[in-house]
């Protein structure tokens, strides 16, 4: 184990389906162990797919983030080492489905994910939290929790509708529950290099975002979509493959960030003063053309 842990606690978040963000919760975890990096992914998706991208079977789970959610577990009992040195997954199963339900009427529904994390952030260098597709109660625990968000964007035609909805969200949260929250890592994912309209939309999503999207841009490629099937980050499955370099290089990318935007800067403390830069630039919270279309509230 490192000894300056501090956790960065980084959610993986995009309420549309199928768009990476398990595949890049994984990889990215995978990535950093292998560097070296004590890495922890919280699965907060009752479809369980980090855990099985893991190599972690969701029927020989006991304990499971549903538990820990509950609070009928510490989360302690529920992570578990994966096939990779450094590499632990605390895994969901489809029953924490219920737990959106369950919650709603508990005293401070929102945090218990941050709650359950506190006492082991500072044994872990990276926590990922892998969201499901949705802005539930189960992502605004994930929100709640994170002082960095990490937003995969597929390199297609609607790439960007829905990310003004979730800006929205972001600053709901921020106001009300964790105004350290930043948005720290757009990642461009499934980029296809045959089509010229993959390439305009990472153009068009850098000329909203700016530095906060990332250099390294993830291909879409065959080998990364085979991988969950053998329950193997393509980092392991495939370590030559193309996708397996490019999340090698997103993973030096984001930490060399340490949670800045597009630079090698100082690392985000919960702590609202830090976040003077983004509101700065948030004067227009939502910020993005795609909010006027979906009128959701500027
Ligand atoms: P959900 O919203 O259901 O949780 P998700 O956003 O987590 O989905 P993934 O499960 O990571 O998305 O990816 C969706 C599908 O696309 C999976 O079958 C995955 O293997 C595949 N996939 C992800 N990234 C790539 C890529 N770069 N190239 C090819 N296939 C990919
Ligand atoms: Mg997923």
């Amino acid at each position: 184990m490192n000894g300056d842990c501090m956790g960065r606690i980084i959610a993986v978040t995009n309420q549309k389906g199928g768009v990476g963000k398990t595949t890049t919760a994984v990889n990215l975890c995978a990535s950093l162990a292998d560097s070296g990096q004590k890495t922890l992914l919280v699965d907060m998706d009752p479809q369980g797919n980090a855990a099985t991208g893991a190599g972690i079977d969701p029927r020989a789970v006991g304990t499971s983030m549903y538990q820990v959610l509950l609070g009928a577990a510490e989360i302690a009992d529920c992570i578990q080492p994966t096939g990779i040195e450094n590499f632990h997954v605390a895994p969901a199963r489809l029953e924490m489905s219920g737990a959106e339900i369950e919650l709603v009427t508990a005293f401070s529904r929102e945090l218990k994910l941050r709650h359950a994390l506190a006492p082991i952030t500072d044994d872990y260098d990276y926590i990922f939290i892998d969201c499901p597709p949705s802005l539930g109660l189960l992502t605004v625990n994930a929100l709640s929790a994170a002082v960095e968000i990490l937003v995969p964007v597929q390199c297609e035609y609607y790439a960007l509708e829905g990310l003004g909805q979730l800006l929205h969200n972001v600053e709901m949260v921020r106001q009300g529950l964790n105004p350290a929250l930043v948005i720290s890592a757009i990642v461009m994912v499934m980029y296809d290099a045959r089509t010229r309209l993959a390439a305009e939309v990472v153009s068009d999503v850098r000329q909203h975002f700016g530095d906060r999207v990332c250099r390294v841009v993830i291909p879409r490629t065959v080998r990364l979509s085979e991988a969950p099937s053998v329950g193997q980050p393509v980092t392991v499955y495939a370590p030559n493959s193309r996708g397996a370099v490019a999340y090698r290089e997103l993973a030096r990318e984001i930490h060399e960030r340490d949670g800045q935007p597009g630079t090698a800067g100082a690392r985000v403390a919960r702590d609202p003063a830090s976040n003077e830069h983004w509101e700065q630039e948030q004067a227009d919270p939502a910020g993005i053309s795609p909010v006027s279309r979906e009128g959701a509230p500027t």
